[in-house]
């Protein structure tokens, strides 16, 4: 299959449209003062002038629904259309955040029934929707642990946060904007070394954050060790679950002495990504940390749900509404067409592609760690090295044969690393296809991969001048003088 990206010469819509002079419509009831004044200079177009700019951009951007996209700890999966649909629905779409609640008793109750879902995904007895992402979720899951902290007296004296060195980027950076100075924890083949960790825990621990399955897409060995020792030294345990792709309705954090976990709805559980929009990173934990829980919570009064702020010892409220419902709704319908046989079946699937890739890509270049792994894996680019070439050459080349690129140089203790993860929405022909696409670019010249991508809409970029010179807007780029190239879209990377 040869692949060749469109390449449009698109100006901003601005650019294309005349700004029409039309005044601002006027919101009934809306006080004076807050009218705008000046017109709402929009560009004018027809729909089809819109439909084609919009069309034509799609055509230069790289997407789920036109390739396979194996980008590691992202969980690139395929978003159902029916869950679309659904959520799209008026009844669901054109709700009011701040509508009485005796009219959204239907939109409370699919909130009520999710957390109930995820609750049993989890072995967590409460569940808030509220966090917009998983960072999100962390930082609300460590403002709970200060208040925990603070209610026992012991705030002043807990103040570190201990993670291991595979850790996603959004962990210690939760950390310390909780307040809390961030420590890492090495590894031995992939998983935490217990003993490295035990030495570092003290009256001073306020919580150990732990990814699993980790993100060398290994399950980690010494959990009972772990969670034991953490809370023998008095802190919390927390999991991040952003990626559950490999445990779904197998084994869960609630079972694994877990305090507290998030997870990422717009990765395991289908919803979109959303381009930098709405994300859903739900929060998960015992009774030790439910108290403390971000307002609203959903109640459910006899056959009446209702907002309940009710929580004296909440963290308080952490984003306006409750949840992202239309994301909410999309993850309630993922879980009602799968059930639970279903979602272990994900996993499943999940596993056995990870599996499958890494043992026929392992034949090219080095697997770090040889254990089975869950539903993602590493290799290292490190061998290229010897032709004058990287990893990120090897993923500009990827994209030149209509796949995205993998996740690079992450996690940091694999030199040269690229991280793959092929979710269950990939066929078997997809999985065959991306190692195919993988064995061609390594077969290529070297001239070639340093010079990839060649197919797409843009080329590769100097990434030094990039970083010295920034240029912030098409207005930028198009003034006399400046460099007509427009930058690539970075190759990866959570
Ligand atoms: C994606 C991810 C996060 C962060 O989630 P966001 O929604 O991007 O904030 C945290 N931890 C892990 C392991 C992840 O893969």
């Amino acid at each position: 299959m040869t692949f060749r990206q469109a390449r449009w010469d698109e100006p901003p819509i601005w650019d294309i449209g005349r700004a029409s002079d039309e005044a601002a419509p006027v919101i009934p009831g809306l006080p004076e003062r807050w009218h705008r004044k000046s017109p709402l200079q929009w560009p004018e177009l027809s729909e089809l002038e819109v439909l084609r700019h919009y069309t034509r951009l799609s055509q230069m951007n790289f997407g789920i629904e036109t390739m396979t996209y194996p980008l590691g700890s992202c969980t690139m999966k395929y978003n159902p259309k029916i869950s679309e649909r659904l959520a799209r629905l008026p009844t669901a779409a054109e709700l009011h955040p701040n509508q009485p609640e005796e009219t959204v008793q239907g939109a409370l109750e699919i909130f009520w029934r999710l957390e109930r879902a995820l609750s049993k995904v989890t072995g967590f007895p409460e569940i808030s929707l509220q966090p917009a992402a998983g960072a999100h979720g962390e930082y609300a899951a460590l403002l709970m642990a200060r208040a925990y902290f603070h209610d026992r007296g012991e705030l002043e004296t807990r103040t570190e946060v201990l993670l291991p060195d595979t850790a996603h980027g959004t962990n210690p950076a939760s950390a310390m904007m909780a307040g809390f100075t961030a420590h890492e924890i090495r590894s031995r083949d992939g998983c935490v070394d217990v003993d490295a960790l035990r030495a570092a825990l003290s009256e001073r621990t306020a919580a150990f954050m732990l990814t699993n399955p980790n993100t060398a897409g290994l399950f980690e060995t010494e959990i009972p060790a772990i969670t034991e020792a953490v809370h023998a030294a008095g802190g919390i345990v927390y999991y991040d679950g952003a990626n559950l792709n490999a445990i779904l309705g197998v084994t869960n954090p609630g079972r694994m002495g877990f305090d507290v976990a998030h997870l990422n709805l717009h990765k395991t559980f289908a919803t979109p990504h959303g381009g930098g929009g709405p994300g859903a990173g739900v929060l998960a934990c015992g009774d030790k940390l439910a108290p403390y829980l971000p307002v609203p919570r959903i109640a459910k009064r006899g056959r009446r749900f209702a907002l309940d702020y009710d929580r004296p010892k909440s963290i308080g409220k952490i984003k306006s509404g409750y949840g992202n419902f239309g994301l909410d709704l999309r993850a309630y319908a993922f879980l009602l067409a799968h059930g639970e046989e279903g979602l272990r079946h994900i996993s499943r699937r999940a596993v056995l592609n990870a599996n499958y890739a890494a043992h026929k890509l392992g034949r090219h270049l080095p697997r770090p760690f040889r254990p089975l792994v869950k539903h993602e894996f590493l290799l290292s680019g490190a061998p290229l090295r010897q032709r004058g070439l990287r990893t990120l050459d090897l993923a500009k080349r990827l994209l030149d044969e209509g796949v995205h690129a993998p996740t690079v140089y992450f996690p940091s203790l694999v030199e040269e690393a690229l991280m793959i993860e092929l979710p269950e929405t990939e066929s078997r022909r997809d999985v065959d296809a991306f190692i195919a696409a993988v064995e061609r670019s390594l077969a290529d010249t070297d001239a070639n991969l340093k010079t990839a991508p060649h197919n797409l809409a843009v080329g590769r970029v100097d990434e030094v001048r990039a970083a010295r010179e920034l240029l912030l807007s098409w207005r930028d780029l198009r003034s006399p003088g400046a460099n007509l190239e427009t930058p690539t879209p970075p190759a990866t990377g959570p």
